[in-house]
């Protein structure tokens, strides 16, 4: 099914099962790896709320989570700048620490944010991404938690948006134009 936001139409990608599967298989890994070490999750707003809130229910372990806000994305691609809105309130150091992020694009967010959450010394320090685009990469980040790899298109829903819009969707839809 397609729809139209704003100026573009999107047709279908993922499900909102396909999506919860995933998430399903990415927290399984989590409870394992981190049982025990009480992690503390720092999903970046706004695109990740959702991802984070769904995969943050789905762990059984002792686990903290705590939101920041970067630079906001505009438009279909990757802006250069990237400042910190909204800080960390949470002490991190000697923390294990997974960064959720909605979608790896460049990669250039996460390579200006990890070394600055580094600098703070936490025990460890993963991340957790629902979407990667291997061929937008221009700074290679490691994922050690990934939902699924995706072609260089332009996806919205489920957190993510176009220009504001289109974050409410349940599932996540590609550009089709
Ligand atoms: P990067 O810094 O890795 O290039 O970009 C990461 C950010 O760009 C993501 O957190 C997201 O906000 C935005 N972004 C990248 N690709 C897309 C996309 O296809 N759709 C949407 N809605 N945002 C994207």
């Amino acid at each position: 099914m397609a729809i139209h936001i704003l100026d573009k139409s999107f047709k279908s990608y993922l499900s909102k099962e396909e999506i919860a599967a995933r998430i399903d298989a990415l927290a399984e890994r989590i409870n394992h790896d981190y049982a025990g070490k009480n992690p503390l999750l720092i999903p970046i707003l706004n695109g990740s709320f959702m991802f984070a809130s769904d995969l943050f229910k789905k762990l059984t372990i002792p686990a903290e989570i705590s939101f920041i806000k970067l630079a906001s994305y505009k438009g279909t691609q990757s802006t250069g700048n990237v400042i910190t809105a909204i800080g960390l309130e949470t002490d991190i150091f000697q923390r294990h620490v997974i960064v959720v992020e909605d979608i790896v694009d460049t990669g250039k967010t996460l390579s200006i944010f990890l070394p600055q959450l580094a600098h703070q010394q936490p025990h460890s320090l993963n991340v957790c991404a629902l979407l990667h685009k291997k061929e937008a990469t221009v700074h290679p980040i490691d994922i050690t938690y990934l939902g699924f790899e995706i072609p260089n298109l332009f996806v919205v829903g489920y957190g993510l948006d176009y220009n504001g819009q289109g974050r409410n969707l349940d599932c996540i839809m590609q550009v089709a134009d």
